[in-house]
């Protein structure tokens, strides 16, 4: 491959051979075809120096070591050859040295293209993009499960027409117990211990993490008269110790539906069709009677054992693990809406109904993809995370 040419030090380019540096008469040049010669050699030697590959830099070098105005070689043969030259020889002098400097100007106009294309080519050499060499690999994330089965219950719900909406975590009293039908002193509360905020001495109200998704129906009912079709996606807090099954940050799908005329069958159905959306058609499902505060009647729904088919048994013979043999495993409160807490939000107790429920989130993903321990979604470990993409 040519390399540039690159100057390494003044004479590797120089235009002077000494000749230029002295008179004609010095050189003993007396007729005008030694004039001719003596020209046809200066050149020669241009030539030879213009003929190797130039960078911009070498360029540059090259022409003011010709045509430089103090010292270049033009400069010199004007000065000793022309302005000393005898009468006689004065004539051929300047023709040859106009034949010269024409020739010089010519050739480093070209040579001057020349550089500026090698500069471009090595230009494009360093920039040209090889699509044969490996790219970057940048690794992308995914949803954590949590976030996957919250979108999976969001979808379901969607398709029957309630919407999302989300609150604050923190909470003052009143929308987290008092609005709810949980007074103070109410024995709920000790199940509902939760973190309250360090505040400024004369803080008007106490301020606490939400211990459920729930304060959302008594904000949204507030904004909004019926009909009324939420669910409320977020993270809740308890003072609970770690261990298998609790965690001090958990999360829940708090649901609201509240019209003119819904019915405990309507309730029922809708609750139904979501679990066998998310479990599957063949689960059944179930509801005993439980209380909570802010539902009147309030129910505890079950679920058939997805994984032995609601039969207690394990596929391989014994007690199935998962249900412990009971066949049934619960899966969350609900019930209809408590004519209580529509007096909280100005609704007409005697005209609007409704339902609510509130879906652990964590335990429903637990159950679904068989994960015993509800701290490994709180611990961000890889090999875990990568196994739910
Ligand atoms: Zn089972």
């Amino acid at each position: 491959m040519l390399r540039p040419f690159k100057a390494t030090g003044t004479d590797a380019m120089s235009s002077s051979d000494n000749k230029t540096e002295r008179t004609l008469a010095d050189l003993g040049v007396t007729q005008p075809d030694q004039v001719v010669s003596l020209f046809a050699e200066v050149r020669a030697r241009f030539d030879s120096q213009a003929s190797r590959p130039l960078d911009h830099p070498s360029w540059e070098i090259l022409r003011q070591s010709w045509l430089g105005r103090k010292s270049g070689a033009l400069t010199l043969i004007t000065e000793n050859w022309l302005k000393a030259a005898s009468p006689d020889l004065k004539r051929s002098v300047g023709q040859e040295l106009n034949k010269l400097k024409a020739h010089l100007e010519t050739t480093l106009d070209e040579r001057k293209l020349d550089a500026q294309s090698l500069a471009d080519h090595s230009v494009s050499i360093r920039e040209r993009v090889d699509l044969s060499l490996p790219g970057v690999i940048r690794p992308i994330g995914s949803h954590h499960l949590i976030r996957q089965v919250f979108q999976e219950i969001e979808d379901i719900f969607f398709s029957i027409g309630f919407s999302v909406v989300e609150g604050p975590e923190i909470e003052t009293p009143y929308y987290n117990f008092e609005a709810l039908n949980i007074p103070e002193f109410h024995p709920v509360r000790d199940d509902m211990d939760t973190f309250y905020l360090d505040l400024p001495k004369g803080a008007k109200t106490p301020l606490l993490l939400r211990t459920h998704t729930s304060p959302m129906q008594i904000r949204t009912m507030e904004k909004q008269k019926p009909p009324v079709r939420v669910i409320v996606p977020g993270k809740v807090y308890r003072r609970d110790n770690p261990d298998a099954t609790h965690s001090f940050a958990f999360h829940q799908i708090e649901g609201l539906a509240v019209d003119t005329d819904i019915t405990f069958c309507d309730f029922t159905g809708t609750i139904e069709y979501f679990v066998k959306q998310f479990f599957g058609p063949s689960v059944k499902t179930r509801f005993r009677p439980s209380y909570f505060p802010f539902t009147e009647p309030s129910v505890e729904f079950d679920v058939s054992c997805p994984f032995c088919g609601g039969t207690g048994t394990a596929s391989g013979g014994g007690t199935c693990a998962k249900c412990k043999g009971a066949a049934w495993i619960e899966l969350f409160g609900a019930g209809m809406v408590d004519p209580a807490v529509y007096g909280f939000v100005n609704y007409d107790a005697k005209k609007a109904s409704g339902f609510a429920f509130g879906i652990g989130i964590d335990r429903l993903a637990m159950l679904k993809y068989g994960i015993d321990d509800i701290q490994v979604f709180f611990q961000n470990d890889v090999r875990f995370l990568r196994q739910f993409p």
